[in-house]
């Protein structure tokens, strides 16, 4: 049998790294088996679930660039599936359950209601609010459970009840004695006690809106999963479905439930942390590829001695066996190493186009670059491929190529020890100089420059500060002569002149 895998997140937040560990530990096992990797909106909570989020998710798998393999709408543009879409077969299910004694009617939202309502309508309408929050509160909290009133009721009577009108959930049968085992492929055996188990939960709702467990164990089960690759938090969850498994007599798909993301400080990774959603590291410029990598690893290994992996490599190399059982911690720094590494690797043309839309959101370029603009982007990749650490810094790196600074105050231009005059003097000798030989090759600028400075009696760097501030109008510029050389020295020039015609005002 091929293997089936899913992503099912619920639509209620924007993607998180936790999230898309989930997704991509199901979409590298897939590809590593030839199986097919599907996913699915899990979006029964109708108060929660927002398009916005919806959107968002496309967004993270468009920026992260791979893609689930199949959907309701072949042919067009594939899927996912949406839950909300496949009410009417989780209401089928429900009803199968009752019709085999599995499950049952449970009508107590209005047998209280009776007591306290006086207009039918009225009644009708808090019965079915009062049906639902009776379940969210057996669900939400540990403790309160339901007391099984309606499980006796006679099933005659009970269906009687509902052909009358009565509005009703259907609840599963837990069974009263015994206990529910699974073997999850990472964490090994897991029992527990059937009495332990939310007594008889709800599967669909009054609104005949199926709840979470239903429309979940359904799908998975319809859809082939072979295995279900998720969260740890959802392991309480499990003894439940299994035992819906059960019930409907299906063979259940294997589990694995993925080692908790931690921060550095032993706590569940979270904003306190840092950046965990997937658009804030997409805005602070780090590569998807890096981004992949690095989270790949999380609570993974794939071959010893290696850290750098691109997609293929890790859907090759993928096996659930090298999945850790110990938490995974986040850690920030070690994102910025890959970062780094990933974008070392780029070449130039994609650097290029790496850095566009960080420059364009700086107001360095247009969104669209002119040719003009495209043609000083290409000239600046290679000034910065060595030395970003995030997109992000681009701009600032490279300010100087597209606008023109400020003209330095004098305090900022002078060397250390060097009064205005000294400065004066370094700085017409390489302006003389530039003019005469040029940047084109900078190891030449360098030397000559170098032996200039020993005949002016002062030091190659007292020379370069104030140059460096002059054109570029910052102290941490990349490379000094590649950065005139990519601006061109005929633009360098008037703004020497102009740092010039300052320091003289103030010697
Ligand atoms: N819908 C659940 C979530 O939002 C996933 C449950 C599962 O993967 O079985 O995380
Ligand atoms: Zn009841």
């Amino acid at each position: 049998m091929s293997v089936r895998v899913r992503y099912a997140p619920s639509p209620t937040g924007l993607q998180h790294i936790g999230g898309v560990r989930t997704a991509l530990f199901n979409y590298l096992f897939a590809r590593s088996m030839n199986g097919s990797f599907i996913l699915r909106l899990e979006d029964t909570d109708r108060t929660r679930s927002k398009d916005e989020y919806v959107q968002n998710l496309y967004d993270t798998f468009k920026w992260l660039g791979f893609y689930w393999d199949e959907g309701p709408d072949v042919g067009g543009p594939k899927g996912p599936y949406i839950q909300s879409e496949r009410f009417a077969l989780y209401r089928e299910y429900a009803q199968k359950l009752v019709d085999m004694d599995k499950a049952y009617y449970c009508f107590c939202g209005q047998a209280k209601l009776d007591q306290k309502i006086a207009t039918p309508a009225a009644a009708n309408a808090a019965a079915v609010a009062d049906v639902d929050s009776q379940e969210d509160n057996a669900q939400a909290e540990s403790g309160y459970g339901y007391n099984r009133h309606c499980r006796s009721i006679d099933p005659a009577e009970a269906q009687r009840r509902v052909d009358a009108g009565e509005p009703y959930v259907i609840r599963l049968k837990i069974p009263l004695e015994g206990s529910t085992k699974f073997t999850d492929l990472l964490l090994g055996d897991i029992e527990w006690k059937n009495a332990d188990v939310n007594p008889d939960p709800v599967l669909l709702k009054s609104d005949g809106f199926p709840t979470y467990h239903l429309a979940n164990v359904v799908d998975d089960h319809t859809m082939e999963i072979t295995h279900v690759m998720r969260a740890q938090e959802w392991i309480p969850s499990a003894p439940l479905h299994m035992l819906m498994y059960q019930a409907f007599g299906w063979t259940p798909p294997k589990l694995c439930h993925l080692p908790m993301v931690l921060g550095q400080d032993g706590q569940k990774l979270s904003k306190r942390h840092g950046a965990t959603a997937v658009d804030e590291f997409r805005k602070k410029g780090y590569l998807k590829d890096a981004l992949i990598n690095y989270v790949a690893m999380l609570g993974c290994s794939y071959e010893d001695g290696r850290d750098l992996f691109s997609l293929e490599d890790l859907s090759r190399l993928f096996k659930i066996e090298h999945i850790n059982k110990a938490p995974a911690v986040f850690d920030y720094v070690k994102l910025e190493w890959f970062n780094g590494q990933y974008i070392r690797q780029l070449t130039l043309e994609q650097l290029a186009g790496a850095m566009t839309p960080y420059l364009a959101d700086a107001g360095l370029v247009q969104a669209s670059p002119t040719p003009i603009e495209a043609a000083l982007i290409a000239q600046a990749a290679p000034l910065v491929r060595e030395r970003l650490k995030y997109l992000t810094d681009a701009p600032e790196a490279l300010r100087f190529l597209f606008a023109e600074p400020a003209v330095p105050a004098v305090e900022e231009m002078l060397p250390k020890k060097l009064d205005a005059a000294a400065t004066v003097r370094c700085l017409t000798t390489a302006r003389a100089l530039l003019v005469e030989i040029g940047v084109a090759d900078h190891d030449t600028v360098e030397a000559a420059f170098r032996a200039k400075a020993e005949e002016l009696g002062c030091k190659l760097g007292d020379m370069l500060m104030p140059l460096r501030m002059a054109v570029t109008g910052t102290k941490v510029s990349p490379p000094l002569f590649e950065s005139i050389h990519a601006l061109g020295v005929e633009k360098a020039l008037p703004r020497i002149d102009k740092a010039l015609a300052v320091l003289q005002a103030a010697g």
